[in-house]
């Protein structure tokens, strides 16, 4: 759990993770008290691309279903949870660590959590996306993994056989880099990690396209959509 102090502006923030931190997204609605009106501490950042740029792998239907619905419904909860409270002028990753681990703060933790997971999970991908990483994100995988492949294996592993709800991740922790997996709305930036990377493997973010078939989900992300260049920015933050 970080308690650092969070670097935060209008065009992009920056998110406190323990060893590092990561830039989640440029232009994501923050909490703020610029207007006079009373608004949401929490905006639903758009999506980085159309809803059918993912397409075939992940079709426009289910972009319409997991951001419109499902993130909206995360963002929406938290600010009728959050308003009022002592948490209410809070970041969204700040809300995240002082809840993490309370029995009296779950809804509020998930509904955080899986708002935060979401955003950075939309960064994770890209059109036309796949490929393999280059440069010092190349070079710390085969240092810690070996080779790409054996990474590839152990995130398609983690991803493909989690049991139930949740998402798989590449973490940077303690200057490595390791495979994870958290389990519903959990996430490594409540556990002193900074994500590079994630999957989303709850139900709703492949069955409107695959059924039951979660490993062909999971190896269409990794072969055509997942974002190395957003992996290695974040690499490149963890380790500054
Ligand atoms: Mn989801």
């Amino acid at each position: 759990m970080s308690d650092k102090p969070l670097t935060i502006s209008r065009r992009s923030f920056m998110i406190g993770a323990g060893a590092g931190s990561v830039l989640l997204a440029a232009g994501s609605g923050l909490g703020g008290t610029g207007g006079a009106e009373p608004k949401p501490a929490h905006v639903l950042p758009p999506l980085p691309y159309p809803e059918n740029a993912l397409d075939p792998y992940i079709s426009s239907r289910t972009l319409e279903f997991h951001h419109g619905k499902h993130h909206r419904a995360y963002f929406d909860n938290l600010n009728r949870l959050v308003q009022g409270g002592e948490l209410a002028d809070l970041g969204i990753e700040e809300v995240i660590g002082r809840t993490a681990g309370r029995s009296d703060q779950v809804a509020i933790f998930n509904n955080a959590a899986q708002a935060w997971n979401h955003t950075f999970y939309w960064r994770s991908m890209r059109p036309k996306g796949g490929g393999t990483p280059t440069g010092p994100l190349e070079e710390q995988i085969e240092r810690d993994f070996g080779s790409f492949d054996a990474l590839r294996t152990q995130l398609a592993g983690a991803a493909s056989t989690h049991f139930g709800s949740g998402w798989a991740w590449l973490v940077h922790e303690g200057g490595k880099l390791k495979v994870t997996a958290t389990h519903d709305a959990d996430t490594p930036i409540a556990h002193g990690q900074t994500p590079l990377l994630t999957i989303d493997v709850w139900e709703h973010a492949y069955y409107l396209d695959y059924q039951n078939r979660r490993a062909d989900y999971v190896n269409a992300v990794l072969a055509s959509l997942v974002d190395w260049g957003f992996a290695a920015d974040n690499l490149d933050r963890a380790r500054g």
